[in-house]
């Protein structure tokens, strides 16, 4: 045994265990009281003779040799001992080359975190200590619950508002608020790491070292408190392992009710930024004990269970040896029983929450960097991830199954046997069907409605309302262009002059030749005014606009406001038949309406190239409209053809340039790779405003989950290849 190393005893769950400190390399072990007491018998002097006995003397049992190797190897492992048998340079060797690989492989299994060695800062810690000695006690506990507590008030009593407030996800995640992200991510964790550092110096153990890591790709701070395991009351770990959390829950409230009262500028942005970090960090990451993180170590102390990590997964190794190869299960302590069971709850619960995260993380990454078209590069990181996460393992595992079958403890023919069922399971698991459906952007169009456009500029006078019943011929709406009436008046009159000119010439015309000469151009010039005053006549009529066709008038969705310049006075604004649009100009061509039954739409689904061949008529869709979310409305698709391919009016093309462009561009969509199904729709019990934006559900045939992995591989290697 190494005389540097430092061993403190404490008692875990009633049993004795020794934790031994490695000043050199600052590792942490934990032992219990058997071992212990081998290791400290590992003198120089003493042979295993001597040793067993001894042990015979102490525990009132042989030592198992079993037991003895084992525990001779962990030793070395740990590098508690040094050893003068020959051989033991190269061994020493070897491992001398281990720190890169281990950092090697630590960087490959999680690249989200690389950290680098760093610093001693413990003097310039212990010389903050003093200044923050109030920040570990009861009253700040009490002072952060209360924070989280009114900040969960505030966001829970303005619920809708605070919805509203939030930007959208596009928005969010936007490269330039990534970059505010980082930059809160980066501050906030040198605060968590400060808040550990300074409640471990509080309750008396040392921080050694301070250090920078890539988090996210964010360089931020860490400190190293895994001192703390030399603290014997697991109250204070727990209390260390908590700061980190504490710190950013208490930033987080700070940071709500800064952004919920101030006005949108940095520091609203900022806010918003820190508290979604620390808020959403703490619930998905560091408080989460599923990942290794602060909130694991709490747990585990709390259990009283070291390295229950390394254990829960041992455990369920274990387990799946003994139901697949009949392995013996091993009689190590804790595997048995309810805490054996815990375990395996623990290792399945955080391998699936692990595998969630990681997709998650890296969605999110493959959707930013795509913004930057750098796809590839984040399908690449990918990958790179994913074989680290998860290829890796699984390899270690086949190569122990590998080095299993060799010593043959499984026989071949059972290994075949258990492979085959686990590969026909999982065949049939893939094959079997399951309903399924295509979701898909939509909106509703009224049948067979008459569209009422303005075809005269003018004023508006007089209008009917939204839900106003009407009969052919009515009135909708009376416009007033008092520069048409002018000119008809003009036209009139010129027209007047010119026809008493044309009578005079023709009574006159015996008297002088000249006057019957200018009879045709007078006659010509007669003519072209009548047509003219027609005309002027036509656009004044026009100025009524009147439906053609029984029904109910329908207002158009509210429009854009126009902008109006500084030269022309009132321009609408929402919907032209608003009472407050009176005496705005409208100008031709401005929809003003439709004209027809408010209860009866036709539906139109967009579909995505990858789903359309899925989607076939006579299949069952509902509707659930965006304005009214809980009103659905049930149809059928009635044909599926090319967008580009359909005919469709101005108003619809310009619906779905603006309305759909979210999901156009969220999805790389382009038109020329949609379609679009036409959907007959049941009659709805209330009206529905005409164009209603909707999502459809298409109940297609149902499908394996083999088909829609590979359903979903496929659409990945067609974005892929663009
Ligand atoms: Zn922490």
């Amino acid at each position: 045994m190494r005389g540097d190393l430092v061993c403190v005893h404490r008692v875990v769950a009633g049993q004795t265990r020794y934790v031994i400190k490695d000043p050199l390399r600052m590792t942490y072990h934990d032992y219990g009281d058997e071992e212990f007491f081998i290791l400290q018998s590992l003198d120089g002097q003493r042979t295993g003779d001597v040793i067993a006995s001894e042990f015979q003397a102490r525990y009132g049992r042989a030592l198992d040799g079993l037991h003895f190797k084992h525990a001779i190897e962990a030793f070395v492992r740990d590098n508690l001992v040094r050893m003068f048998a020959p051989g033991q340079g190269s061994l020493l060797f070897k491992n001398k080359k281990r720190p890169l690989t281990l950092a090697v492989q630590s960087i490959v299994r999680n690249p989200v975190v690389i950290k680098f060695s760093g610093l001693d800062l413990s003097r310039a810690f212990n010389a903050l200590a003093p200044f923050t000695k109030w920040m570990v006690s009861p009253f700040t506990l009490v002072a952060i619950a209360w924070l989280v507590l009114s900040s969960a008030m505030l966001l829970l009593f303005n619920f809708s508002e605070f919805q509203q407030r939030l930007p959208l996800a596009t928005e969010f995640f936007a490269v330039r608020n990534v970059m505010w992200m980082m930059l809160a991510l980066g501050c906030t964790k040198v605060l968590h790491e400060l808040g550990h550092a300074l409640t471990c110096i509080h309750f008396g153990a040392e921080c050694h070292r301070v250090g920078v890591m890539l988090l996210v790709f964010t360089p931020c701070l860490y400190c190293d408190v895994s001192d703390a395991w030399m603290l014997a009351n697991k109250w204070k770990r727990i209390a260390i392992a908590s700061a980190g959390i504490l710190t950013e829950l208490a930033l987080a409230s700070i940071c709500t009710f800064l952004w919920w009262y101030s006005e949108p500028g940095f520091l609203n942005s900022l806010c918003l930024n820190v508290a979604f970090i620390c808020g959403v960090g703490t619930v998905v990451f560091n408080g989460n004990p599923l990942l290794k993180y602060d909130g694991y170590y709490m747990l585990s102390d709390f259990l009283e269970v070291s390295n229950l990590w390394t254990r829960s997964r041992a455990s369920l190794r274990m387990n799946l040896e003994s139901l697949f190869w009949g392995l013996p299960k091993s009689k190590l302590d804790g595997m048995g029983g309810r805490k054996g069971l815990f375990l395996l709850f623990y290792a399945v619960c955080s391998i699936a929450y692990r595998l969630v995260v990681v997709v998650g993380i890296l969605f999110l990454i493959v959707t930013i960097m795509n913004e930057f078209k750098l796809f590839q590069l984040a399908v690449g990181f990918s990958v790179f991830v994913l074989v680290g996460s998860f290829v890796l393992p699984a390899l270690v595992s086949i190569k122990r199954i590998a080095r299993l079958v060799k010593q043959q403890r499984i026989t071949v023919f059972r290994f075949g046997v258990v492979s085959l069922a686990l590969i026909t399971l999982a065949t049939g698991i893939l094959a079997i069907p399951f309903p399924f459906s295509v979701s898909a952007t939509a909106f509703t169009e009224m049948r067979d409605s008459e569209r009422i456009y303005v075809s005269t500029a003018g004023v508006l006078v007089d209008s009917c309302e939204e839900g106003d019943k009407i009969v052919v011929g009515q009135r909708i709406a009376k416009l007033s262009n008092l520069e048409l009436q002018v000119e008809r008046e003009v036209v009139l009159g010129r027209l007047r002059q010119g026809e008493s000119r044309l009578r005079s010439l023709t009574a006159l015309r015996s008297l002088n030749p000249d006057f019957s000469n200018r009879i045709p151009t007078e006659r010509e010039n007669v003519q072209g005014l009548q047509d003219r005053f027609v005309q002027v006549e036509e656009k004044l009529r026009k100025l009524d606009l009147v439906a053609t066709r029984d029904g109910v008038f329908v207002a158009p969705r509210t429009m854009k406001k126009k902008v109006s310049n500084q030269y022309e006075l009132a321009y609408w604004d929402g919907r032209p038949s608003e009472q407050k649009n009176q005496n705005a100009r409208l100008e031709k061509g401005t929809l003003f309406g439709f004209v027809g039954d408010p209860c009866w739409h036709k539906g139109f689904a967009l579909i995505q190239q990858s789903a359309v061949d899925l989607v076939k008529p006579g299949q069952s869709v509902t509707f659930q409209l965006g304005g009214a979310p809980h009103r659905k409305i049930a149809g059928e698709v009635i044909k599926v053809s090319p967008l580009e391919n359909v005919e469709m009016s101005q108003d619809i093309r310009d619906l779905l340039a603006s309305r759909f462009a979210y999901d156009l561009q969220m999805n790389n969509f382009e038109f020329g790779k949609m379609y679009l199904a036409n959907i007959q729709l049941e009659k709805s019990g209330e009206p529905i405003l005409n164009f209603e934006s909707a999502a459809a559900r298409i109940k297609v045939a149902p499908q394996s989950l083999g088909s829609r992995l590979l359903r979903y591989l496929n659409r990945t290697f067609v974005s892929l290849s663009d």
